[in-house]
């Protein structure tokens, strides 16, 4: 049975990190969806078009890789799609108690979906597109922690 996973995130913007996990969840899945959240709970710099785009342009070269936005329950979306593993980032043990809780939490919702944790290379465990806005928005240089495409965007949108 081919097996398909959900990436689901915010991706305000989308960072070497997340590509990190990206291509570690390819080797393993038949199938990666990044699912692009539409109604996440933080405050995002970046629209929900923008930030899909630049997914999909950093994902462009892999060919089981889909990139869809979507709202709403993340398992509603991940059963739409005949998904039964979600995957998610874990950097540092700080991110371990808030991921614990939603896993069980979307477990609870769906006993039959299960979330994969994946570690990214240890270059990329302190990045998070929160502390790359505050350092783009002091106009830090982005090259090490984003792709070119996403630092020219940030440097436009903040610009604005
Ligand atoms: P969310 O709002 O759902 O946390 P994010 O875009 O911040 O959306 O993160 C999506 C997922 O990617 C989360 O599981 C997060 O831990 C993971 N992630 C974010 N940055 C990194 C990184 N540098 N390395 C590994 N995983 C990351």
């Amino acid at each position: 049975m081919s097996q398909i996973a959900i990436y689901p995130g915010s991706f305000d913007p989308l960072t070497y990190g997340h590509l990190d996990i990206i291509k570690r969840a390819s080797l393993i899945f038949d199938t990666v969806i990044v699912a692009v959240a539409n109604n996440t709970p933080k405050k995002v710099l970046f629209t929900i078009d923008d930030r899909l785009a630049m997914v999909k342009e950093a994902c462009g070269g892999f060919t089981n890789i889909q990139c869809e936005s979507f709202t709403g329950l993340v398992i509603r979306f991940a059963r739409q799609k005949k998904a039964r593993v979600l995957i998610r980032g874990l950097r540092m043990i700080s991110d371990f108690e808030y991921e614990l809780q939603m896993a069980l939490t979307n477990r609870r919702l769906d006993e039959n979906m299960e979330t994969v944790f994946l570690m990214p290379s240890e270059g990329y465990s302190f990045l998070s597109s929160t502390l790359i806005k505050e350092a783009a928005s002091l106009d830090a240089d982005m090259t090490s922690f984003v792709p070119p495409f996403v630092a020219e965007r940030l440097k436009r949108e903040l610009e604005k």
